[in-house]
């Protein structure tokens, strides 16, 4: 049986959906943005951090985890609920992007990926049944096919031998599952390329996956690239499971695949750049090192009402970062989180009152009114730094 999931309303001016999804550890609201937890934890934060901001989901990584701690640590203590202490809903990533932009040493070959282990110089191979053997000692609700990541920017050839690798490696996956109460999505891949990606599509939904990911985005391609690969790639994917878009989230690029009838996201973005003092605020990017912080006595973002704005000045964050203080990446990863929550939040009240389309465009229009006002600009989505 497929995990369940119901959609609850249709935006009437755009393709917006929200829906609600059934894991084995609870129900999750769509539109949703899943906080990276790439090592079984969101760095710094702890799972009670992530109850009081309301994380719908932890995501897990498969490589990183395979190498450290291991997936015998994860059967000896009964998964990663356990281990980590936090009792909500968790995907894991296949493995299949970190073994494209991390491995060392690696061969790619019909069998699977061989690579070193970065622990300890191990020669591994991380195959389709491989990963699935460990996402289900991880133990997480939601698993992920492994698949073949190259460059968006790729020749038609390669584009189209990753793109038939990556379906018979998730026939491979589909075969291996062991535990029916975890789902599992398959990958939609077939980079840049229209009639690639309507294949893809194609032959993937024709099998029993729990829901479909849209991935290949954001290495290498620009963001006009990306809004046209994952309209076109929603369209092609059934209205009936959840639509998943891999790695990408800028609050524009989450607002224009909402807008495309995408469901889940993830992204490094608000913690990677809270560890580098950067705040999303509802007036654009703020970089806390910066001078004009140092005495100011005013919240991170007046509108925000995170624990971070509610009990500390900009002065104080600034503070924090020219120490070296961990309690400043801290307060600004709680602050970035709930400011990427509750622009999700904001969006399903909108879809379920009818007026996402104009939410979006208002909200589009603000964001690039603030990102032209003179303030620097941040760092690419998933292609900045794989995690
Ligand atoms: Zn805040």
């Amino acid at each position: 049986m497929l995990m369940p999931f119901e959609i609850d309303a249709r935006d009437p001016g755009s393709r917006a959906r929200a829906g609600t999804l059934h894991t084995a550890h609870g129900v999750v609201q769509t539109p949703v943005f899943m906080a990276v937890g790439t090592r079984a934890t969101v760095t710094g934060l702890e799972p009670a951090d992530l109850a009081e901001l309301r994380a719908p989901v932890v995501l897990g990584n498969t490589y990183h985890l395979m190498l450290r701690p291991g997936p015998e640590v994860f059967r000896r203590v009964g998964g990663i609920h356990r281990f980590m202490g936090y009792s909500g809903p968790v995907l894991t990533d296949s493995g299949g992007y970190q073994i494209f932009s991390l491995a060392a040493d690696r061969t790619v070959s019909e069998q699977g990926a061989l690579f070193r282990s970065y622990v300890d110089q191990r020669r591994l191979l991380l195959s389709p049944e491989r990963s699935i053997e460990i996402q289900t000692a991880i133990g997480s609700d939601i698993m992920m096919v492994l698949d073949e990541c190259i460059d968006s920017t790729s020749g038609y050839d390669a584009t189209l031998a990753a793109m038939e690798r990556t379906h018979r490696w998730a026939l491979r996956s589909l075969a291996a599952r062991e535990n029916p109460a975890q789902a599992l999505f398959a990958i939609v891949q077939g980079g840049l390329v229209p009639e690639l990606r309507q294949r893809s599509a194609e032959f993937l939904t024709a099998h029993p996956f729990d829901g479909f990911a849209i991935g290949g985005l954001a290495v290498g391609d620009t963001r006009a690239e990306r809004e046209d690969v994952t309209l076109a790639s929603a369209e092609l994917l059934p209205a009936e499971r959840p639509r998943y878009l891999m790695g990408v989230g800028t609050p524009p690029d989450l607002l224009h695949a909402m807008l495309a009838g995408v469901d889940m996201f993830d992204c490094v973005l608000p913690t990677h750049l809270a560890w580098q003092g950067t705040a999303f605020t509802s007036t654009g990017r703020v970089k806390v090192t910066r001078g004009s912080c140092a005495s100011a006595d005013v919240p991170l973002d007046a509108a925000c009402s995170c624990r971070t704005c509610q009990h500390f000045s900009r002065a104080y964050l600034n503070h924090l970062f020219k120490c070296s203080e961990p309690l400043g990446p801290r307060l600004l990863s709680l602050h970035n989180l709930h400011h990427y929550f509750s622009l999700m939040r904001e969006a399903r009240a909108a879809i379920l009152a009818g007026t996402f389309a104009a939410y979006a465009r208002d909200k589009l229009a603000a964001i690039d009114r603030h990102e032209h006002s003179g303030r620097p600009l941040g760092v690419a989505a998933r292609g900045a730094e794989p995690s």
